[in-house]
C-alpha cells in the first residue's frame, strides 16, 4: 500500500467516527430526534463534506449492512467496473472471485468477532475478470443491531506485478550467478556452452536453441537443446541473410515475432514450427564470435526487451567461457609446447653430449696417436720432450732423481739384411713389449729413434736403474730365439746418466746417456754403462 493511502485511511478513519453519525442515519435508515431545524442544517452540511472526502479517496472505501453493500466510493465503483446502481444491495462475497471465497469468509467471521482484518484475495470485476486487492475491514458498533462492517479496499496488481518481476530479476541473478560458477568447472568450451544454454531456455521459456560460432564463412552450430538436437553441427553460410547472419551483420539483438511466416527464415527451422526468435550476438574483445538463438513455439509470446538483456547476459557469459576455455587451450597448448620443446632440447643434449664424448675419445685418440709410435706403440719423440719438462721440473722440485737408459740393438743393420725389414720390425716390437712390462707405471718408455730407446725413470738413482737395464739386457738376450722358425741372436746395449748428477737440462742429460750407450758399444756391445763411470774413461 502507498503511504498517500496510509494517510488517506488514517484520515478517513478519524473522520469517520466524527462522520459515520450522519452517514449511518440515511443508509441504515436510523431516525433523527426531531432536531431543530439549524442544527439539522449543520449535519447536513457535514454530511456533505464528509461524503466529498470519501468520494475523493483514491482507496476503495465500502460499507456493508448484513453482508450486502450499501456504499461504494467512487475508487471502489472504478475498481471493480460497477455503478453505484448497479452495485448497491449486492452480496459483498460476489465482488470476490471464486478462488477466493473461502479466505474472504473467514476473514468476514474474524470480522464479525470484532476485529480488525486485513487480508489480501481476488476481487471479481464486472467484466469477469479477477485482480488481486487488499482489504481492511473493520465491523462498526453502536449504530445498529445488524451488522455493519467499513471496508478499505486496494487494488494491489501493480505491487503484485512489481513482486513478480522482482522475483523472475532475482531467479535471473541466481540463474546467472550458478552459470558463473559452472564456468569455473567447466573446462572443455562445448559443455560449458551447452550448459549456458539449457539454463538461458529455462530462464527464458524457448524449448528451441541454438549457440552458433563463427567459422570461416560459416555459422557451426556447437550446442542445442533437446528439442532441436538434430540441428548440431549444422553449417550456415554467412552469406545468406537469415536472422543470424543480420544479427552478426549488425551487432545486435534481432526478434521475429511470427518467424515461422518470415521470408527469410531458416528453412531448416521450419520442422519446429517457430513462433518468437531472438538471436543475440556473442561478443569477445569486441569481435563477434557467434549468436544465441532461442525460439517459441506458443503464439503471443514475443520475447520482451527485458528478456533481451537478460538473454545479453547469456550471451556475455559464452562469451566468458569461450575466452577462459581459449586461455586454458592457449596454456595447455603453451605447456605442451614447452615440455616438446624441453624434451627435443635434452635429445639434442644428449646427441650433442654423444657427440662430443665421441669428439673427445677421439681427440684422446688422436693425441694418442700423435704421442705414440704407430708400430711399438711407445711414447714417440715429441711426447717425451714434453713430459720431460714435467718431470725435470717436479724432480728439482720435490729434490729427486731420474734416471734415463738409453737403449740400442746391436749390429740391427745385419738383422735387417739378413732376415728382412719386416722381421727386423718384430725384434723392434718384442723389445718394446719386453719394456713395458718390466717397468713401472710412472716409468716413460719411449722410441726415441729408428731402433733406438728411451727410458726415463723417475726417482731411481743410477745404480739402481743399472740393475733394471741389466735385467732388460738380460730378458732380450736369448740365444737360440727363434723368429718365424729363424733363430736370431739380437742384444742390446744400455747407456745410463742421472739427473741431476749427470747434468740439468733433459738434452745435457740424453746426450751423456747416449754417450754412455756408444761406450758400451765400443766395450763390445751387448752391456750397460753408467755415464759417470764411464766419462773418465772417455776423457782418459
Ligand atoms: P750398432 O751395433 O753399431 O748399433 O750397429 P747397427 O747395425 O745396429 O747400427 P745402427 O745402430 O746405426 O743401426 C741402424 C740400423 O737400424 C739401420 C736400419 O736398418 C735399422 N733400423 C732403423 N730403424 C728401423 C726400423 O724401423 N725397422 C727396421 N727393421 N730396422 C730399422
Ligand atoms: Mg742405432
Ligand atoms: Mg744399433
Amino acid at each position: 500500500m502507498t503511504a498517500i493511502s496510509v494517510v488517506w485511511i488514517l484520515l478517513i478513519s478519524s473522520m469517520l467516527l466524527a462522520g459515520l453519525t450522519i452517514l449511518l442515519r440515511r443508509y441504515v435508515n436510523m431516525s433523527a430526534s426531531a432536531p431543530r431545524k439549524q442544527a439539522e442544517e449543520a449535519l447536513i452540511e457535514s454530511e456533505k463534506r464528509f461524503r466529498t472526502l470519501i468520494e475523493a479517496a483514491p482507496v476503495g472505501v465500502v460499507l456493508t449492512r448484513n453482508a450486502r453493500i450499501v456504499y461504494a466510493n467512487h475508487t471502489f465503483l472504478e475498481m471493480f467496473g460497477e455503478t453505484m446502481e448497479s452495485i448497491i444491495g449486492t452480496p459483498t462475497i460476489e465482488k470476490v472471485a471464486p478462488e477466493s471465497h473461502k479466505e474472504f469468509t473467514k476473514n468476514i467471521q474474524r470480522q464479525a468477532q470484532g476485529e480488525k482484518v486485513r487480508y489480501e484475495i481476488f476481487g471479481l470485476r464486472k467484466d469477469g475478470a479477477s485482480f488481486p486487492i487488499q482489504v481492511v475491514s473493520t465491523r462498526i458498533t453502536g449504530f445498529s443491531e445488524e451488522l455493519t462492517a467499513l471496508g478499505f479496499v486496494q487494488d494491489i496488481s501493480e505491487r503484485r506485478q512489481a513482486e513478480e518481476i522482482l522475483r523472475t530479476q532475482n531467479a535471473r541473478l541466481n540463474t546467472l550467478h550458478t552459470i558463473t560458477l559452472d564456468l569455473l568447472n567447466h573446462r572443455k568450451v562445448e559443455d560449458m556452452l551447452n550448459a549456458i544454454l539449457t539454463r538461458a531456455c529455462e530462464l527464458l521459456d524457448s524449448p528451441f536453441g541454438l549457440i552458433g560460432l563463427i567459422e570461416g564463412n560459416e555459422l557451426v552450430a556447437h550446442a542445442s537443446t533437446d528439442l532441436n538436437a538434430s540441428l548440431l553441427g549444422l553449417r550456415v553460410a554467412l552469406t545468406e541473410t537469415h536472422l543470424s547472419n543480420l544479427t552478426i551483420q549488425t551487432g545486435q539483438p534481432q526478434a521475429i515475432q511470427d518467424y515461422s511466416q518470415w521470408e527469410k527464415r531458416l528453412k531448416l527451422y521450419d520442422p519446429f514450427k517457430l513462433k518468437s526468435v531472438a538471436n543475440i550476438p556473442i561478443v569477445i574483445n569486441e569481435n563477434i564470435v557467434g549468436v544465441i538463438v532461442l525460439g517459441r513455439i506458443e503464439k503471443d509470446k514475443p520475447f520482451t526487451s527485458d528478456e533481451i538483456e537478460v538473454m545479453k547476459s547469456f550471451a556475455e557469459m559464452a562469451a566468458l567461457a569461450m575466452d577462459n576455455a581459449r586461455l586454458f587451450d592457449s596454456a595447455q597448448h603453451e605447456l605442451a609446447e614447452k615440455i616438446r620443446a624441453e624434451e627435443e632440447l635434452q635429445r639434442a643434449n644428449k646427441k650433442l653430449k654423444l657427440q662430443l664424448d665421441k669428439i673427445k675419445s677421439l681427440q684422446i685418440e688422436l693425441r694418442e696417436q700423435a704421442v705414440r709410435d704407430p708400430l711399438t706403440g711407445l711414447y714417440n719423440r715429441r711426447y717425451l720432450n714434453e713430459i720431460l719438462l714435467r718431470e725435470l721440473a717436479r724432480a728439482e722440485r720435490e729434490k729427486s732423481v731420474i734416471s734415463f737408459v738409453m737403449i740400442d740393438l746391436d749390429h740391427f743393420k745385419n738383422v735387417n739384411d739378413s732376415f728382412g725389414h719386416a722381421t727386423g720390425d718384430k725384434i723392434l716390437q718384442k723389445l718394446a713389449a719386453q719394456l713395458l712390462s718390466h717397468t713401472r707405471s710412472g716409468d716413460i718408455v719411449c722410441r726415441y729413434g729408428g731402433e733406438e730407446f728411451l727410458v726415463i725413470l723417475p726417482n731411481v738413482s743410477a745404480e739402481i736403474s743399472l740393475q733394471i737395464a741389466e735385467k732388460l739386457r738380460g730378458l732380450f738376450e736369448t740365444p737360440g730365439a727363434l723368429f718365424e722358425n729363424v733363430e736370431i741372436n739380437t742384444t742390446i746395449s744400455c747407456g745410463i746418466a742421472e739427473y741431476p748428477s749427470d747434468g740439468l737440462t733433459a738434452e745435457e742429460i740424453i746426450s751423456n746417456a747416449d754417450k754412455a750407450l756408444y761406450a758400451a758399444k765400443r766395450m763390445g756391445r751387448n752391456r750397460v754403462i753408467v755415464w759417470s763411470e764411464a766419462k773418465n774413461e772417455v776423457h782418459e
